[in-house]
């Protein structure tokens, strides 16, 4: 037995990464990438799943565009070994599924043979799932009972060609290309030559659960031209079949309010995740432009004297009126003293976002006002009572409203108004976002708060031309009136002033609207 120090045993995982939507990697998938020393990642994978990955993890960029060979097959077998055999956890990230077209297996060879252990976790091939995305079934019963997924890499007229188009034409009723963009004339051709009519359904879906999903049908006859005059780029699925006739029925943007809307979520990054995923569970691609930066303006002094008081017992009531307010004050609170300076104060917050805030730092509110507006917060301490005579503290946004201060001091209550922290617009703009709404490439725009209205008119310089063909969608009356406020015309004001309250007012709305989609 060796008593030298051996290198750990790396192991490689090919990973499915789904058709595009990060949200359809599997669980397991989605694991393997948050544990993983190295991410090597394609053209084609999500590049949002490459968040997952823990901080520091090496990423490196596989991406093969057919013009751009960034890594050859060789070296990608060859990181994988090195970087296996150097005892590291790889993820072989791909587009799809591994195994279809996407030269998984090659590399499960290789390691194989370079004694690295490896493990496939498949995924939804774009074949089936990006067509059903598209609104196109691959069998569908009395229409398909079979379906075939080939190449059309290869040119079909050269004669080593390794397709046999004659034969998969008639193979079966579905017939769904992968890569066929490029040579789609010569491909309808050929299926033509191979016993289908000419004026069989086909569709496109370009980009298939991307923001930029795109669907044109046609017939075998028309659909390069088709294809041609809409500019449909790679890449792209190329489907043939009577199936396709079913697509004005499937689409999906005709079976769900929110699918396939392209919606603008302007909360701060950190505070987008509960909105973005209540809109990908609805169909609907969520398009972060984070408008609010959380920067803290924190004087000591006040800190201080704050802490103080609360620790003896000075202020019969704490009122937390927002999430961020209470992670800030917590934050400071826990560099000078800990939770048992709250002692018996109340504590009051302005609605369930905010509670859970709380209750994740161990605190449980005293009060949670049914309307998780100012207003609310007010009346309801007012009628709770002990707030005449008594003092109460208010840590909150620097630029926030005085509706909740002013109500309390009406009402006799000595008010301590604590600002430590301003939601700026954010230090780099995301371009990329305000690219896409500078060209009308945004159905719906969410504001949770007046500082997201602001600051996302001061990103657009003040034009609010971008915005005026979108649904606007505000979470409650105080960020609706900032929005009337500022020139836009606003649709949708939540009645339940919570995340899941905004997006259940927006179905209602876009439900009740005629009003297809933009790319409908
Ligand atoms: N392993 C992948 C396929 C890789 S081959 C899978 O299982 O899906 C690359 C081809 O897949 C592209 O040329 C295109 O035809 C198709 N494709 C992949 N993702 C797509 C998407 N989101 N929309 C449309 N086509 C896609």
């Amino acid at each position: 037995m060796s008593t030298q120090p051996t290198t750990p045993l790396g192991h490689v995982w090919l990973v499915g990464g789904g058709p595009g939507d990060p949200g359809l990697i599997t669980v397991a998938g989605l694991e393997a990438i948050r544990r993983a020393d190295v991410v090597v990642h394609d053209r084609l994978s999500p590049p949002e799943l490459l968040k997952e990955a823990p901080a520091g993890a090496l990423l490196l960029d596989a991406g093969k565009s057919p013009d751009n060979q960034r890594m050859t097959q060789d070296q990608i077998n060859a990181a994988l070994i090195e970087h296996g055999q150097a005892g590291r956890h790889v993820v072989r990230l791909k587009g799809g599924d591994p195994y279809v077209f996407g030269r998984g297996g090659e590399e499960a060879i290789a390691l194989a043979e370079a004694g690295v252990p490896c493990t496939i976790i498949p995924g939804i091939t774009s074949a089936i799932g990006g067509l059903a995305a598209g609104g196109v079934p691959v069998t569908h019963r009395g229409i398909a009972t079979s379906f075939t997924v080939v190449t059309g890499h290869e040119d079909p007229t050269k004669p080593e060609a390794q397709v046999r188009w004659d034969a998969l034409s008639q193979a079966s009723e579905t017939l769904v290309i992968l890569m066929g963009v490029e040579r789609l004339e010569g491909i309808a051709r050929a299926i033509i030559e191979g016993g289908r009519d000419a004026s069989t359904p086909a569709a496109l879906v370009q980009e298939a659960t991307t923001p930029r999903q795109r669907t044109v049908t046609g017939t075998l006859e028309t659909i390069a031209s088709v294809a041609r005059t809409e500019g449909i780029t790679n890449p792209a699925l190329f489907v043939v079949g009577d199936v396709v006739a079913l697509q004005p029925f499937l689409d999906p943007a005709r079976l769900a309010p929110l699918a396939g809307k392209r919606v603008l979520v302007t909360r701060s990054r950190s505070q987008a995740s509960s909105l973005v995923s209540a809109l990908r569970l609805e169909g609907a691609h969520p398009v972060e432009l984070p408008a609010i930066e959380i920067q803290e303006r924190i004087d000591d002094d006040a800190l201080r004297d704050a802490v103080s008081l609360l620790d003896a017992s000075e202020y019969r009531w704490i009122v937390f009126t927002s999430a961020n307010a209470v992670e800030v004050f917590l934050d400071a609170l826990m560099e000078q003293r800990d939770l048992r300076a709250f002692g018996d104060t109340r504590i009051c917050a302005i609605g369930p976002a905010t509670e859970r805030a709380l209750i994740a730092r161990g605190l449980r509110p005293d009060l949670v006002p049914d309307q998780a507006i100012g207003e609310g917060v007010a009346r309801v301490l007012v009628e709770h009572g002990g707030v005449e005579g008594g003092r109460v503290l208010l840590p909150r946004a620097e630029q926030a409203r005085d509706v909740v201060p002013d109500a309390l001091r009406a009402a006799g209550a000595e008010v301590d108004d604590l600002p430590l922290y301003l939601a700026a617009p954010p230090a780099e703009p995301p371009e990329e976002a305000l690219a896409l709404l500078r060209e009308g490439g945004i159905d719906v725009v969410t504001f949770t708060s007046s500082s997201t209205v602001r600051n996302l008119v001061e990103l657009l310089h003040g034009d609010l031309t971008p915005l005026r063909g979108a649904t606007i969608a505000c979470i409650g009356p105080a960020t609706a009136d900032t929005a009337w406020d500022a020139g836009l015309e606003v649709h949708v004001t939540a009645e339940v002033h919570t995340i899941d309250g905004l997006v259940s007012a927006l179905r209602s709305h876009l439900q009740g609207s005629t009003a297809p989609g933009r790319d409908a």
